[in-house]
């Protein structure tokens, strides 16, 4: 068993640490804000980042956005100046691949072993020890770090060097920014053009189009259920990494381009605090239509 320092006890953060207590390691963890009563009686608590990564073997992440990986990982006070050179250092969260290659280089430059390792799979799946990981950097790095995300996981995913992990995910989240505005779209059309939603799903279920996503996140809409398992805001921040990783490469992403506008209206209309699906609110309202009646 190892000694794991985690950094961001947020949606995610949590249920990844409690797998991993859970799996007999042994886990300091870090939080920018006071974390809750229920929390702290599971979790060893550090008072500074250097503090909680002091003789870790793995130093593990899940944090919100690219300035929060600055933050934590390469200011001053952060984790790449406090490290020790044996330690393994994991970044679970979604950022750009600039910043991803940013934090592999420090890390490098002072002997640390870094992979990026972000998540599919959400709230549930993080509390079921479920994801999905799609991991970038050394392969032996790779190898060493499996009794660490093995109790977090389905399935792992060695996708190549450095910053692979970072660029597979957002490959993946054009794909899950895409079906909630096909969802969304889909709905809106089916509810003006008379169809009962409950038999709309129910093909949705089980034709060769279907997806969880659609299943889930459909009942979910049909009862007017929000509450977030992925914030809007940070779709809409996923939205943006993809729309400028395809950039960076001229790639056309137009169906990217359109959720991310979506994102943007849903944000402005007071929905960023609500599940990424809330977008879907502002496609009906565009139809004239209540999807939850
Ligand atoms: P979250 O609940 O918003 O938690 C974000 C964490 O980041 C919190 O611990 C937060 O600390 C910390 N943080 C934010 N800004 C910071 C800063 N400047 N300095 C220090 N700490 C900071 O987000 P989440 O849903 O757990 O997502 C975490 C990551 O996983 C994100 O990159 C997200 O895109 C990705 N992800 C999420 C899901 C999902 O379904 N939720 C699925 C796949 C991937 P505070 O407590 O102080 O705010």
């Amino acid at each position: 068993m190892s000694a794991i320092a985690f950094i961001g006890m947020g949606t995610m953060g949590q249920g990844m640490v409690f797998n991993l207590v859970a799996a007999g390691h042994e886990i300091t963890v870090w939080n920018r804000s006071p974390l809750p009563h229920d929390v702290l009686e599971r979790v060893r608590l550090a008072a500074s980042i250097a503090e909680a990564v002091a003789g870790a073997e793995f130093v593990m992440y899940a944090l919100a956005d690219d300035v929060a990986v600055h933050d934590v990982a390469l200011s001053p006070q952060g984790i790449a100046a406090s490290v020790d050179a044996s330690t393994i250092v994991i970044d679970l969260s979604t950022i750009s691949p600039e910043t991803s290659a940013v934090e592999a280089a420090a890390f490098a430059a002072r002997g640390v072993r870094f992979l990026d390792a972000p998540v599919f799979g959400s709230k549930e799946e993080a509390a079921n020890g479920g994801l999905w990981i799609v991991v970038g950097g050394d392969e032996a790095t790779f190898e060493s770090s499996k009794s660490v995300l093995e109790p977090i996981s389905a399935t792992l995913h060695y996708m190549g060097p450095a910053g692979n992990g970072a660029k597979m995910k957002l490959v993946g989240n054009l794909v899950v920014a895409a079906q909630l505005e096909a969802l969304g779209e889909s709905l809106s059309l089916a509810k003006k053009a008379g169809l009962n939603l409950d038999d709309v799903l129910g093909v949705f279920e089980v034709t060769d189009f279907r997806s969880p996503i659609f299943n889930g996140v459909g009942s979910a809409v049909l009862a007017d259920d929000y509450s977030p398992n992925f914030a809007l805001k940070l779709m809409l921040k996923d939205g943006n990494l993809v729309r400028n990783f395809a950039d960076s490469l001229g790639v056309h992403v137009p169906a990217t381009l359109a959720t991310v506008s979506t994102l943007e209206r849903a944000f402005s209309a007071g929905y960023g605090e609500e599940n990424a699906s809330a977008l879907i609110k502002v496609l009906a309202s565009d139809a004239g239509v209540n999807l939850a009646e």
